[in-house]
């Protein structure tokens, strides 16, 4: 039998990478994309140098036709892809006042559209084969917390929730399970950005509200993800998991 075959986006850092190593670790052919072209081949090279099978091609997650032509590259070369981890996602600090039209459809279009062209070029196949998982990355922002200055991605990891739930019934009749994770605070670039987000600094006074005691590293979310495309998963689909140290039940 083939190695099964994942393809993840935004896999050059962070969460995505950490996927890439888990998802190659548990057996799978990896199809890291990204922007990041020099830390998407690396992340490739270093999977293939531990002994996994793994390959990087640029993606940017806006662009349509280059996300069908690559799934049918893979496809075609690899007789399928199992799994789509849909992670590739900005989160930019804007305050309402200055939140153009350009500003919010950026955000929403990789965050909301590129989950959606992603999951569109790998349905057809999927289904061929009557089997398939897709999994989305959502935020703790998207299912339960409002983000000030950062309207525009709660919004779209709001957005990804729907999808996640609207494909799921669209899609399981023909074997295939969607669902999402929706990370709280986890140790990456996108997270320790002063500019952006909560910062080294945050990062440190979350870790004191956070029941397990501990921000996230990017494993933990990998491993979730490695679980929910697994055969162990079998029976969930139209779900998001939360993946946060008990931040959302304990902070009260
Ligand atoms: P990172 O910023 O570390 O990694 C995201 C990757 O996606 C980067 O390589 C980024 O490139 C890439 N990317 C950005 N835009 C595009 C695009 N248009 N096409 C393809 N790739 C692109 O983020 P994380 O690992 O922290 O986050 C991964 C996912 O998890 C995101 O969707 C994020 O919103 C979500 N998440 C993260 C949380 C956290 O605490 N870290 C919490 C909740 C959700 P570049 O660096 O150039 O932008």
């Amino acid at each position: 039998m083939r190695m099964p075959v994942v393809l993840i986006t935004g896999a050059g850092i962070g969460i995505g990478r950490s996927s890439a190593v888990a998802f190659a670790r548990a057996g799978y052919r990896v199809i890291l994309t990204d922007v990041l072209e020099r830390e998407g081949r690396k992340a490739a090279e270093e999977i293939v140098a531990a002994g996994g099978q793994a390959e990087f091609h640029h993606l940017d997650v806006r662009d349509s036709a280059r996300t069908d032509a690559l799934v049918a590259l893979v496809e075609e070369t690899y007789g399928g892809i199992n799994v789509v981890l849909a992670n590739a996602g900005i989160a930019h600090k804007v305050p309402l006042a200055e939140l153009t039209d350009e500003k919010w459809s950026h955000t929403l279009d990789i965050d909301l559209g590129g989950v959606f062209r992603i999951a569109r070029a790998a349905a057809p196949g999927m289904r061929r084969r009557g089997s398939g998982s897709v999994i989305a990355l959502s935020s703790i922002m998207g299912v339960a917390y409002g983000w000030d200055e950062h309207v525009h991605y709660s919004a779209a990891k709001s957005g990804v929730v729907g999808l996640v739930r609207g494909l799921a019934v669209e899609l399981a009749k023909d074997g295939i399970r969607v669902n999402g994770i929706a990370p709280g605070y986890i140790r990456t670039a996108q997270a320790l950005s002063e500019e952006n987000s909560l910062g080294e600094a945050g990062l440190e006074a979350a870790a004191k509200f956070i029941p397990l005691g501990r921000t996230g590293e990017p494993e933990d979310v990998a491993d979730v993800a490695v679980f929910l495309a697994s055969d162990a998963a079998r029976y969930i689909t139209g779900q998001v998991i939360v993946v946060d140290g008990g931040l959302l039940v304990g902070r009260y």
